[in-house]
């Protein structure tokens, strides 16, 4: 299967082999033949999964050939999206994907001044990229026009739901004309996502390609047991001993994520922190950083890293697991991404074992549990493979010295083959 086959325009092919992309994915391959036919599709696919080429492509293809590009540009697509971030990359994609064609794209999203993106508007647009919230301070003050749009794209649709944006979109929807085509990507197919996907979408193609558990497969999961007040402390020691030069951080909290970050930068390492109490240019920095390697480890909340499309993310830590089991193959999907190898290391402590048997519930699986010599959890409740060690104390200090026989050189990146030696997740 080629991309050559599904029916693209030489324009595309053209924007597609610059990225280097020799073969569909999965919801490529279905995706891309379904919308170009016209259909409204509802897909079950997260982000990794290369969704986002997926109706990009497509929906450059129709808007370039069926109807010519008028003097007076208002908006022909609409893609709506959770969060600022995600908006910035997949309006990133639109450009990239489109490089080729004389069509426009422009994206608007809340925390950054309005006035630079009702100019953007002025000028004329074809494809616009929004986050629910500022498109609809765009419509109230009268400065877009919607009535043009030709197709609809909701991209992680459960999680505008979640994020409280129903209202919001049934206001936009309201300033669509009726007759479009409708493209609702959710990672789940809960029941208000099905509820919302009755009323839009008409005779729907149905896909769904990357269930859940199988995008987690892709990854090389690890459950590291520890006392909470060693986690940081042993993340440092980690980080060094393996020297991750690229490593995502989960916390589950703004606070918390402040605090590890603060905490890591005086061990040395340069760290960001990424959360909703960001300013969206200190959100933008710390990701361009992160992804330039001027910053070595990101701390990031659940929400703020939603949708954020860093290629080929070799780490990825969950210092706190998630209360929400879904949120932890959300994280894990930072890694291992369009067939790339990755690795899922999670810090546990007793008191999260309630969250790690809900995801183990939820993937079907069983971790097996991997202690770190030196970093045993005192709290004999903790695993079965826990050694509580509280009569040695001296083993519970920071080792300062990596062992050497774990230490990768310093200029040659670790590969999930030589963690290998790792214990991985099972399958029960
Ligand atoms: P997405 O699921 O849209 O966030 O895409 C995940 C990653 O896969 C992005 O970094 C894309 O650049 C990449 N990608 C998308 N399509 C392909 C493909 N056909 N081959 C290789 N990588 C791809």
């Amino acid at each position: 299967m080629t991309f050559r086959n599904l029916g693209l325009s030489s324009d595309l092919l053209r924007a597609v082999a610059d990225q280097g992309y020799t073969e569909p994915t999965p919801i490529q391959q279905q995706a891309i033949p379904a919308i170009l036919q016209g259909r409204d599709i509802f897909a079950s696919a997260q982000t990794g999964t290369g969704k986002t080429a997926g109706f990009t492509l497509p929906l450059l293809h129709r808007l370039k050939t069926t109807n010519p590009t008028k003097s007076h540009r208002t908006p022909r697509a609409l893609i709506l999206t959770p969060t600022r971030e995600l908006a910035a990359q997949v309006s990133d994609s639109v450009k990239t994907y489109g490089k080729y064609l004389p069509l426009r794209a422009a994206v608007v999203y809340g925390g950054v001044g309005i006035q630079p993106q009702i100019q953007t508007l002025s000028r004329g647009v074809d494809i616009l990229v929004a986050t629910p919230g500022r498109l609809l301070d765009h419509l109230e003050q009268k400065t877009l026009d919607l009535s043009q749009i030709e197709i609809l794209v909701l991209d992680e649709c459960d999680r505008m739901l979640d994020m409280g944006f129903i209202q919001a979109i049934r206001k936009i929807l309201a300033a669509l004309p009726r007759s479009r085509q409708t493209l609702m990507f959710s990672a789940t197919f809960s029941k208000p996502i099905q509820q919302l996907a009755n009323t839009l979408l008409k005779s729907p193609t149905l896909i769904e390609v990357a269930p859940r558990n199988a995008a987690a497969e892709q990854v090389e999961q690890v459950v590291h047991p520890v006392d909470r007040d060693r986690k940081r402390e042993l993340l440092s020691y980690m980080i060094g001993t393996h020297n991750w030069q690229q490593v995502l951080v989960f916390t589950r909290t703004k606070h918390g994520a402040n605090r590890l970050a603060e905490q890591l930068a005086k061990d040395g390492l340069k760290t960001a922190a990424i959360h909703g109490n960001k300013s969206q240019a200190a959100r933008t920095r710390a990701l361009n950083d992160f992804k330039q390697g001027k910053v070595r480890v990101l701390v990031a909340t659940d929400v703020a890293s939603r949708g954020l499309d860093i290629d080929q993310l070799p780490h990825v830590v969950n210092f706190e697991l998630p209360n929400v089991p879904e949120d932890y193959v959300h994280r894990i999907g930072r890694t291992g991404r369009a067939g790339s190898e990755g690795r899922a290391v999670s810090l546990v402590c007793s008191d999260e074992h309630a969250f790690l048997k809900d995801i183990e519930r939820l993937l079907n699986r069983t971790f097996s549990k991997d202690v770190i010599p030196g970093y045993e959890p005192t709290s004999p409740a903790q695993t079965k493979t826990d050694q509580p060690n509280s009569k040695q104390p001296n083993q519970h200090r920071r080792r300062t010295k990596p062992q050497t026989q774990s230490t990768p050189s310093r200029s040659k990146k670790p590969t999930s083959a030589g963690t290998r030696d790792r214990k991985q997740i099972r399958t029960a």
